[in-house]
Parts: structure tokens; C-alpha cells; sequence
């Protein structure tokens, strides 16, 4: 099956700070987690993405957050460098690969203002989370695409059986 993940879980230094977020070399996931991820690496078609590279920002960027997560939506740094358009194209670039490659599910890293499916931090750069989704996230889910993160590996992997 062809799954979209988010570049940074599969190791790729992509995120704001220059690092990633690596499952396979994280130290906050068990063995038996990376195990199953390695799992679903070998036996599906694995597309890479990063929504805020794609759309035009720099590694390492500015941190920045969704200030509106509703339309209008605004997306500054933690300097108030407004950076929506970046974010907005990274999303519409993710949507366009899945439309275009038949992409129907992805694994997402939590948290993210792009990327983020179930909470993100609430704009004002304390690490405060709410509930709320990034913007590639939320376009891919209105449009069909089921999303998981990182935490829900196994709800991923049940999806994938039940789908191939
Ligand atoms: S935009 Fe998504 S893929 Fe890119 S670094 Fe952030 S969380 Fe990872």
C-alpha cells in the first residue's frame, strides 16, 4: 500500500531545529515500536514529505505556529515572521501528491503546525497544546486521506491490513 510519512519520522533532518524526529532511532519509542515500523516500511510503497521544505522554508527555520487554525489561517514565527503561505503550499503540495500518486492514508508527526493531527501548540510559543490540527494535515483529511502519528502506530498498521 502506499503510505505518506512525514520525512522527519523516517530520519530525514527536516524539522525546524535541523534534527528529526527518526521512529526507527528514537529513543522514546520501545523496541517492539520500532520493530512494527520497520515492519510497515518493508512491506509498503513509502513516499517521504515535508510539508514546511516543500513549501519553501529553509532547514533549520524559525519555530512557528498556527496563531488562526481556522480560516483565515495564520501561521507566524516565534519572531512574527508571518509564514502562511509557506505552510499553505506545503499542505497543497502533500494533497496534490496524494491525489496524484493515489495516496489514501498517512503517518504524520504529532504536534506539528503542518503536520500535527490531534493537537497542536496554541500560538503563543509557551508549550501549550490544544486540540487542533496543522494545516497539511487537516487539507489531507478533508479531502479523504486518513491520518495517524507516531503514537498510533498500531491503529496505523490495523488500517493498512484491513485496506491492502
Ligand atoms: S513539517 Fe512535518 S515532516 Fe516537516 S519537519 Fe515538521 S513535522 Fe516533520
Amino acid at each position: 500500500m502506499k503510505l505518506l510519512i512525514s520525512s522527519c519520522l523516517l530520519g530525514e533532518d527536516v524539522r525546524y531545529d535541523g534534527g528529526n524526529s527518526s521512529i526507527a532511532m528514537g529513543a522514546s519509542f520501545t523496541f517492539s515500536q520500532k520493530e512494527l515500523f520497520m515492519d510497515i516500511l518493508c512491506d509498503n510503497e513509502i513516499y517521504s514529505f515535508c510539508p514546511e521544505v516543500s513549501g519553501g522554508l529553509t532547514t533549520p527555520r524559525e519555530p512557528a505556529e498556527l496563531v488562526s487554525s481556522n480560516k483565515p489561517f495564520k501561521v507566524l514565527t516565534k519572531e512574527q515572521n508571518d509564514v502562511t503561505i509557506n505552510f499553505l503550499l506545503g499542505a497543497k503540495n502533500a494533497l496534490d501528491l496524494c491525489q496524484n500518486e493515489d495516496i489514501k492514508v498517512a503517518l504524520l508527526k504529532s504536534k506539528s503546525p503542518s503536520c500535527g493531527n490531534e493537537k497542536i501548540y496554541d500560538g503563543n510559543f509557551n508549550g501549550t497544546l490544544v486540540e487542533g490540527k496543522g494545516l497539511t494535515a487537516r487539507l489531507l483529511e478533508e479531502n479523504g486521506v486518513v491520518v495517524f502519528n507516531e503514537t498510533q502506530l498500531k491503529e496505523f498498521n490495523k488500517f493498512i491490513k484491513t485496506n491492502s
